[in-house]
């Protein structure tokens, strides 16, 4: 048995975590380790799932609480994300590879968040698209142009919006997808002048992050480097000294002089985490009401204990389960990530 978790669980978990990391990481930790029976998976329903997805099919992945989802992977359902793909194809033309006149390029190449459930990175797989993380997202897109007029993004609009622009694609071919409005509140005239449709989703952690918090933190510490997560409003990411995954800012925190000053937009365990590892910089969140994600919070320690208890008298509870089929397609979009590199 592995315990796997998240970099944005508390203390009193992370403590008894085998490996920390992104969702990401700790996929590829259930990939890597076979010799486990299960894992003890401290995050979120959707890393759940792409943990059993790449994982052993007789190791289980087990999700201390069921509760545990991610509000931002909710905003997509496969059944809004497929009445989408109907109106584009409509619009658009049916996919396959288009006349010469074209460029031979798909109308339009889906994309999908790591954060995101496996029936939409099954949904990916089956319709020529791709996953992407927060480090990956640029590539990915460069794979997606490469054989797509453009791209459907889902469900984060500011990941998708942040990665478009820092490629020069302006926002004016940026619609967003409403997904409750016909042709997601969008003209004919709109989607075909796109090159990303960005789904209306966001992260209620991220989406907490304001310029004027910014310019505070500057004020207060002049001198301070801004640094924050690509899920913030693009207003957040332009105005900030750097931005990037969660990856990216353990490596800023890394590479900080002694005595810096780093204002940080991020979730904020890990923020107080990295203050931890480096007593000798100044490292703060940017919010100052503290803002941790609430649904990763649901792994509380007595639900790891409860699970750990379960498994020594030989039961798996909250096993988490993707059908067969919508593995094998998610693995499709994943494994083109995983080609695409970095
Ligand atoms: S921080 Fe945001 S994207 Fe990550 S699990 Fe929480 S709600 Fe979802």
């Amino acid at each position: 048995m592995r315990i796997l978790g998240h970099f944005y669980q508390r203390d009193e978990i992370v403590k008894y975590a085998d490996f920390v990391g992104d969702s990401f990481m700790l996929a590829q930790a259930a990939k890597q380790h076979p010799e486990a029976v299960s894992f003890v998976f401290c995050g979120v329903h959707f890393m759940a799932e792409t943990a059993d997805i790449l994982s052993g099919p007789e190791q289980s992945v087990i999700l201390p609480n069921l509760a545990a989802g991610c509000s931002m992977a909710d905003m997509a359902t496969i059944e809004q994300v497929e009445a989408c793909w109907r109106e584009l194809t409509d619009v658009l033309g049916t996919g396959g590879r288009m006349a010469a006149s074209d460029g031979g390029l798909q109308p339009v190449i889906p994309v999908t968040y790591m954060n995101s459930s496996a029936a939409i990175k099954a949904f990916c797989g089956r319709n020529g698209g791709i996953v992407c993380t927060s480090s990956n997202a640029q590539t990915v897109l460069e794979w997606a142009f490469e054989s797509g007029q453009r791209v459907v993004f889902f469900p984060d609009q500011h990941l998708g919006r942040n990665t478009a622009k820092a490629m020069g694609i302006t926002e004016d071919v940026m619609p967003l997808w409403r997904p409750h409005l016909p042709l997601g509140g969008n003209t004919v005239e709109q989607l075909h002048d796109s090159k990303v449709i960005l789904w209306n989703g966001f992260c209620s952690v991220h989406k907490r992050f304001t310029v004027a918090q910014i310019e505070k933190a500057r004020a207060d510490f002049p001198g301070a480097r801004v640094i924050v997560h690509p899920e913030c409003p693009a207003a957040v990411v332009e105005a900030a000294d750097g931005a990037g995954s969660t990856e990216y800012i353990r490596k800023e925190v890394e590479a900080a002089a002694p005595g810096s000053v780093l204002a940080i937009g991020t979730e904020i365990n890990l923020v107080n985490r990295l203050q931890q590892q480096r007593p000798d910089l100044t490292i703060f969140c940017l919010d100052p009401v503290v803002c941790p994600c609430s649904t990763m919070y649901r792994i509380h320690p007595a639900y790891l204990a409860w699970t750990l208890e379960s498994l020594l008298a030989g039961q798996v509870p909250n096993q988490i389960t993707v059908d067969a089929g919508v593995a094998d397609d998610s693995r499709i979009a994943l494994e083109r990530m995983l080609a695409a590199k970095p």
